[in-house]
């Protein structure tokens, strides 16, 4: 196959007796990513995963750049254990990294070489490596000049096991770690621009992800609902595929509307939805909830509505956007690609039957008072039974 890549890992590395299953839940994550795009091969060689690979690079970069647990991808030469190899290869790296810079001609290329030598069976040290490659490539590219500090051209050497590296140019993963690593959570996705990002992060941080989206058919259209399987498609496109749960939510807000007082409408529904998002995480071995809720955006997040709504669950509540400015997360939707579908018009469930005056200061006894005028197991089931499930995939 044409071309090799180093894919390097941060924090995974440091994950001690777990590190095997974390190395093996990465491949497999990797494997998934550029399955159906041609031939690719991941092997692990120590602290580092190897991609062999006839796919096109930039579409495998680009590729590889959506999968969580990546810090670096390195385009790199796995070359035999011989000096004039590895020579030869600094030699190409050098030339096809100083291309890459576009600097003006006649301009010096400034360089380093760094050598790691894990197999101490190899003659030559780290040192020594660094003086014969970088002696070798000041003889034969014209133009070059040592720059320990800040080079422009960085070329490593990495002696392993079997195989040399070489190469030279860093391409940045996302980070994070590989989906799955963190068990199961289930989020609260709406259509708004909060929910995907606030989903995105918790998949950063190694968590599988399903989606509950609480729909108020009629209410809520065929077109509300296709943007949240579109922004599932978008979250998928980080990990291969979404569960959704599609709830029905249009009795239980209708309910609410009529029996509770109106200022307390938003916290009772959120509290419905919390209780329902639960049931289904119980159902699903998911492990904690996820929603996009940041403090003092709107009436039903002030600190006050947050516990309110949160006693409801014994599950922790996880808020990844909890302290984010609105811009920070707008930057952040932009960059993750779910921005423009967040901002198509459809109506959300919430908006529908939004009080004119929703209490900032609603208590959890206060709600649990209200809730005393609604048949609240029935509703959660009669609810639950209409669930429908779905499993999202990314667009292909
Ligand atoms: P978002 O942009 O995610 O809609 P928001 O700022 O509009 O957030 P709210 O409407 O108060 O905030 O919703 C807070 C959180 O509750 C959402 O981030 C989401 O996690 C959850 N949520 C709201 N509406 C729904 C829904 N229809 N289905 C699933 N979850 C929802
Ligand atoms: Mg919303």
């Amino acid at each position: 196959m044409d071309n090799t890549y180093l894919i390097r890992y941060g924090e995974i590395g440091l994950k001690g007796k777990n590190r095997p299953l974390f190395e093996r839940r990465l491949m497999d994550n990797i494997s998934r990513a550029l399955n159906g795009l041609g031939r690719a091969r991941v092997s692990r060689v120590y602290g580092r995963l190897v991609v062999e690979s006839d796919i096109d690079s930039a579409l495998l970069v680009e590729s590889l750049r959506k999968v969580f647990g990546i810090v670096w991808v390195n385009p790199t030469l796995r070359l035999p254990l011989e000096l004039e190899a590895i020579y030869s290869g600094a030699l190409r790296a050098m030339r096809d990294a100083a291309a890459g810079l576009r600097l003006p001609p006649g301009e010096p290329v400034t360089f380093k070489v760094e050598a790691r030598r894990s197999n101490k069976s190899f003659p030559q040290t780290s040192p020594e490596l660094n003086a014969l490659v970088g002696g070798y490539l000041l003889d034969h590219y014209p133009g070059l000049r040592v720059d320990v500090h800040n080079p422009d051209v960085l070329v490593r050497v990495e002696i392993r096991e079997k195989n040399a590296f070489v190469y030279a140019g860093d391409v940045p993963g996302i980070g994070g770690l590989p989906v799955g690593s963190s068990g199961r959570a289930l989020l609260l996705l709406s259509g708004g621009i909060d929910s995907p990002v606030a989903g995105w992060m918790a998949m950063k941080r190694g968590i599988e992800i399903e989606a509950v989206h609480f729909h108020s058919f009629p209410f809520t259209g065929e077109k509300s609902l296709e943007k949240v399987r579109e922004l599932c498609r978008l979250l998928a496109g980080y990990t291969a595929r979404i569960r959704l749960h599609v709830i029905h939510f249009t009795e239980i807000q209708k309910e609410i509307q009529l029996r509770c007082p109106e200022e307390l409408r938003v916290t009772l529904m959120r509290r419905m939805m919390f209780r329902l998002a639960a049931k289904v995480a119980g159902q699903r071995g998911a492990l904690a909830l996820v929603t996009g809720e940041c403090v003092g955006q709107v009436a039903s997040q002030t600190l006050e509505s947050l516990s309110a709504i949160s006693v409801v669950t014994d599950l922790p509540v996880l808020r990844p956007l909890v302290c984010m400015d609105k811009e920070e997360i707008i930057e952040r939707a932009q960059l993750i690609g779910t921005f423009a579908t967040s901002i198509l018009p459809y109506e959300d469930c919430c908006t529908l039957f939004l009080p004119r005056h929703p209490a900032t200061r609603p208590t959890a006894a206060e709600a649990a008072r209200a809730e005393e005028q609604l048949a609240l197991e029935e509703l959660l089931s009669e609810s639950l039974e209409k669930t429908v499930t779905e499993d999202i995939k990314a667009r292909g």
